[in-house]
């Protein structure tokens, strides 16, 4: 196996600890000047011209070194992280680096933290194979991922003149279930909404039933017209935008492992939605947008019996949008029907900025490199992603900058991101590290020193 030079094997830990120490938990607002700085300096050690830009939130890390007349790459991540809570879950201090068994433990270690210390390694290790790099590079590092990026979009349509390159990473990536490489090509887009309702002045006791509406009744009558029982979303024109995927989607999604027994075995499900398995279940997974229920809230829920009607209700919806669904849209899609429907006296709340759905083409030449590099690294072929279920700020990147981006990185589903115990694998730090090393040699026309 491909392993790190010793001594950038070491630079990793170091550097992976050193950020890892500052708690930047965007949630909380806390860290993120302190990380920022100390993002800088890992950067401009680099050779990268660094600048802190300032946003409506937590500033951006921007970093570049130009090469006239050469293309550029940008590298997308983010320095902040979920908050370590609950603390009692975990079985060493979040914010100091541990390591057992061959992982780096710490809030932080994979999410994104981790990702982004083995994009510095990489470099540093290019540097030693090659020397000062023949290409640009650009950094983009914000603060915000962790509560959906509020001020990305707008950051990279200000920002598009100093971002402009010719193909982009993402902040994530890594190995599936079965420890192959994967190479993700997309991401849904999301749309938070809060629902509530109040149907009286206060609580009523429930004798009032015959003669009084029940919010939780009316609300959970109006969250149920939004989906029939098979997942297939019944808000009039929902699907009308979706983009149909083209030859090179469906037969990435048809060539993908079918791994939904395992799937279904693990999270203790006996069918999934609509009966779906082998390549309908993949199909709906990359390629279906969805409404989501995060939650309901009315009346009581203690022990025992309390004979209520409630007042007032509340729901938490997601929409997970594809190509090319307009969130704004949509969220306006749903008043329609509530509306059409009778349910006007439901309020709609867009409770986030909401993020548009992107793609890019799996076949574009970067990926291609980037395919190869992972076969290279990890001695079989890349699992070929078209969509993600996941969302994130990549809109902007592909539509506004018109960048191919290419998503590998040192993951693996056991890195507990967001969880207790959030952790990276070495073996996924040296064969992560590699591929990224190898995707830039190959697109770059640098033959691997001897
Ligand atoms: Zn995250």
């Amino acid at each position: 196996m491909i392993t790190l030079p010793p001594h950038l094997e070491d630079a990793y830990r170091t550097l992976l600890a050193r950020f890892v120490a500052i708690p930047s938990v965007g949630a909380e607002g806390r860290g993120q000047d302190d990380m920022a700085e100390t993002l800088g300096e890992a950067l401009a050690e680099l050779g990268l011209t660094v600048e802190v830009h300032g946003t409506d939130g937590a500033p951006v890390v921007f970093a570049e070194r130009r090469v006239a007349g050469a293309p550029t790459v940008l590298f997308y991540n983010h320095y902040d992280v979920q908050p370590a809570d609950p603390l009692e879950l975990w079985e060493s201090d979040p914010f100091l680096l541990t390591e057992r068994d061959g992982m780096l433990y710490g809030r932080g270690a994979s999410d994104d933290k981790g990702q982004l210390v083995s994009r510095i390694i990489a470099l540093r290790w290019l540097r030693e194979r090659h020397g000062e790099l023949p290409f640009g590079v650009v950094f983009v590092v914000e603060g915000e991922e962790e509560i959906g990026s509020p001020n990305m979009a707008a950051y990279v349509e200000a920002q598009r003149d100093r971002l402009a390159a010719d193909v982009a990473f993402w902040e994530f990536g890594g190995v599936d279930g079965h420890d192959r490489p994967t190479l993700v090509c997309g991401l849904k887009g999301i749309a938070c909404v809060d629902l509530s309702l109040r149907t009286a002045d206060f609580d009523l006791h429930s004798a009032n039933g015959p003669v009084v509406q029940n919010a939780a009744w009316r609300l959970a009558a109006a969250v149920a017209s939004l989906r029939d029982d098979d997942g297939r979303v019944l808000i009039d024109g929902f699907y009308d935008a979706v983009r149909p995927p083209t030859d090179t989607e469906r037969r990435y999604v048809e060539a993908a492992p079918a791994d939904d027994d395992a799937f279904a075995e693990h999270i203790g499900v006996e069918r999934f939605l609509g009966g779906v398995s082998g390549v309908e279940y993949q199909r709906r997974a990359q390629l279906e947008p969805t409404i989501n229920v995060n939650g309901i809230h009315s009346g009581y829920g203690g022990p025992g019996m309390k004979t209520v009607l409630p007042a007032s209700a509340t729901a938490k919806l997601d929409f997970r949008l594809v190509p090319d669904q307009n969130p704004l849209e949509i969220v306006a899609l749903l008043h329609q029907h509530l509306e059409r429907l009778g349910f006007d006296d439901v309020v709609v709340n867009l409770a986030e900025e909401p993020e548009w759905p992107a793609r890019v083409d799996p076949e574009h030449p970067w990926l291609s490199h980037a395919a190869a590099a992972l076969e290279e690294a990890y001695g079989q072929p890349a699992v070929v992603i078209v969509s993600s279920g996941g969302s994130g700020p990549l809109h902007p990147f592909v539509e506004i900058l018109d960048l191919p981006v290419a998503m590998i990185g040192v993951g693996y589903p056991g890195s507990r991101v967001h969880s207790p115990n959030e952790n990276v694998r070495m073996v996924d730090v040296h064969r992560g590290t590699y591929a990224t090393v190898r995707t830039l040699e190959r697109w770059a026309g640098l033959a691997p020193p001897e």
